[in-house]
């Protein structure tokens, strides 16, 4: 069933650290509406009613190298990030789980991800009672929400003028010492279709699908991941989103506080054009770093 929907820019809160509009939907409304802040990457901070849902969020944008031990920015993830419920990861990659083991022991949130997610955050030390493994498939339900799991795959990227896949590697169990740069595999990528009352939300961690699992879908909002290498009209022709949110554009080695290049911008308004090509009726939204959008 598809809403209707009204997406309000409440603030560009474009002032690092700010928390602006986190309280403007005031309490006793507070249950008819969802916010959502882009935390820069594919990071989101979702806000229902008293619950917070975490999806990718990483602070520390710094690449993880190989051969060093990782360490995240525990300054510049408590500048952003003030708690949580739940954590939801896409796929296993350094700039979409990096710090969810962090964020998980600070404020006790659960983690749900692939195996690879599951044991690394188990390496790092996170309670076991807080980790759920999906595979893909799977319907749950929580208090605010209820949330689909779904079989994707990881965008093409381009290295040194070559397109390629990440190779699908896993972690299939707990690492005996510490993480390393190395250890971040994709372990499987995965969409979540978010239902909040009568919004439906689908996120995107990386620029690809497996078109075949779209089917029947259509999200209200789609947020997707800017991908050059992807090809985006057969997909966006089955998923039919009255609303696309553009993510993980941004250069995610820089600081947020660094702000954004037009270069970087324009990445965004490249997929921007494609969906406006195949349906000039559907929204499109390109956030600033820690934007507030709240649907209602
Ligand atoms: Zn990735």
């Amino acid at each position: 069933m598809r809403a209707a929907l009204i997406v309000i820019l409440i603030v560009a809160s474009i002032a690092f650290g700010s928390q602006a509009a986190q309280s403007q939907t005031g309490s006793a409304s507070a249950m008819q509406h969802v916010t959502l802040k882009w935390l820069g990457t594919a990071g989101w901070e979702i806000q229902i009613g008293q619950t917070r849902i975490l999806i990718d969020p990483f602070l520390t944008r710094q690449q993880a190298v190989a051969s060093e031990e990782w360490k995240t920015d525990e300054e510049a993830v408590l500048r952003v990030i003030s708690g949580g419920d739940y954590i939801f990861a896409g796929h296993s990659h350094a700039d979409h789980i990096g710090d969810i083991p962090f964020i998980a022991k600070r404020f006790g949130a659960k983690i749900l991800g692939s195996r690879t997610t599951v044991n690394l955050s188990l390496s790092a030390g996170v309670d076991k009672a807080q980790l759920t493994t999906i595979s893909g498939g799977e319907k749950l339900d929580f208090k605010d929400f209820s949330v689909q799991v779904i079989k994707s795959q990881h965008g093409i990227l381009t290295r040194d003028g070559q397109k390629r896949q990440p190779r699908s590697a896993e972690i299939t169990r707990p690492l005996s010492g510490p993480i390393f740069g190395k250890h971040f595999v994709e372990g499987g990528s995965y969409l979540y279709y978010f239902t909040f009352g009568k919004l439906s939300l689908l996120h995107q961690s990386t620029g690809n699908f497996i078109e075949e699992n779209l089917q029947g879908l259509e999200p209200d909002i789609a947020i997707l991941a800017e991908n050059g290498n992807y090809n985006w009209t057969e997909a966006l022709k089955i998923l039919r989103p009255k609303t696309v949110v553009v993510h993980h554009y941004d250069d995610w080695r820089v600081p947020l506080s660094s702000g954004m290049t037009a270069a970087v911008r324009r990445r965004a308004q490249r997929l921007e054009k494609d969906v406006k090509a195949l349906d000039r009726n559907i929204k499109v939204i390109i956030p600033e770093f820690l934007q507030t959008i709240t649907l209602e």
